[in-house]
């Protein structure tokens, strides 16, 4: 069976922009697109803005029927109830956001998320009808020790401990080192990890289901380098931090199908 995967770019802007700022972002990015004549049907294009703007992106995709995706960077494990500070995947789902991050390396690192929480998030995302986009990837430390594949992997698989086999994921494939150090992995090295990833989901998630599985690479991606890595067998789409600040840097990411020679 050949399984062709739509490429996903995925703007996570951290936090970044308020909902006045987001507003005039967005509105720049659609302009830019379309003056690009962008084609929309090729390359799937969301962007992760902080909660207190989803409402405001929400109602400016609508009114205008841009062809952008809407993200969360996070979401509560639970439902609802007595969990101050948290936002349930259900409110998400109302405003029509339809991915959330999950395992950010910034959330486990400075929020103590361990396997086991990142695993319940994905389970909460699937129970509200959002697309998890499960973050994997290896410190520097990690990498020394174990290599670049084996704590993606295992992270992987725990992430997925609590939903089907057929629920509908996001993977991205982001080195800890990579991430805001203007030092990208090389291609091949996305590759190497990406595809031992879609092997762990034959077995995790059956063959056809992991064919059909992006898997988004990320760290210091940025225009000039976007498309060595979406030229990989196993990479499917970006995950872009800083440079998806930038207007033009980012419409130019989206473009990656454009960039000849690079
Ligand atoms: C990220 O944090 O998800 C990320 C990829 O950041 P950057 O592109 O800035 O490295």
């Amino acid at each position: 069976m050949v399984t062709t995967r739509t490429p996903l770019i995925a703007g996570n802007w951290k936090m970044n922009l308020d909902h006045l700022q987001a507003i005039a972002f967005v509105q720049k990015l659609a302009w830019s697109l379309k003056d690009a004549k962008h084609d929309s049907s090729t390359v799937d294009t969301v962007v992760f803005p902080p909660f207190t703007d989803l409402r405001s992106v929400q109602t400016l995709l609508d009114a205008d029927g841009l062809e952008l995706g809407l993200g969360a960077q996070d979401l509560s494990p639970h439902d609802s109830g007595a969990r101050t500070g948290d936002v349930s995947g259900a409110f998400l789902a109302k405003l029509s956001v339809t991915h959330v991050l999950v395992g950010h390396s910034e959330r486990r690192a400075d929020h103590g998320e361990d396997d086991a929480v990142v695993a319940r998030k994905v389970a909460a995302a699937h129970r509200h009808g959002l697309v998890p986009v499960l973050c994997v990837g290896e410190t520097a430390d990690d990498l020394e020790r174990h290599g670049a594949s084996a704590v993606p992997v295992a992270q992987l698989r725990a992430g997925l401990a609590e939903v089907p086999a057929d629920a509908e994921i996001v993977v991205a494939y982001e080195p800890v080192w990579a991430i805001g150090s203007g030092r990208a992995a090389t291609a091949e090295q996305a590759q190497t990890v990406c595809a031992a990833l879609r092997e762990a989901l034959v077995e995790l998630v059956g063959p056809d289901r992991a064919a059909a599985t992006r898997i988004l690479y990320g760290g210091s991606v940025k225009a000039s380098n976007v498309a060595s890595f979406l030229r990989e067998p196993d990479v499917d789409g970006a995950l872009v931090g800083g440079a998806s600040l930038d207007v033009e840097e980012f419409a130019s990411i989206v473009r990656f199908q454009h960039h000849v020679g690079t």
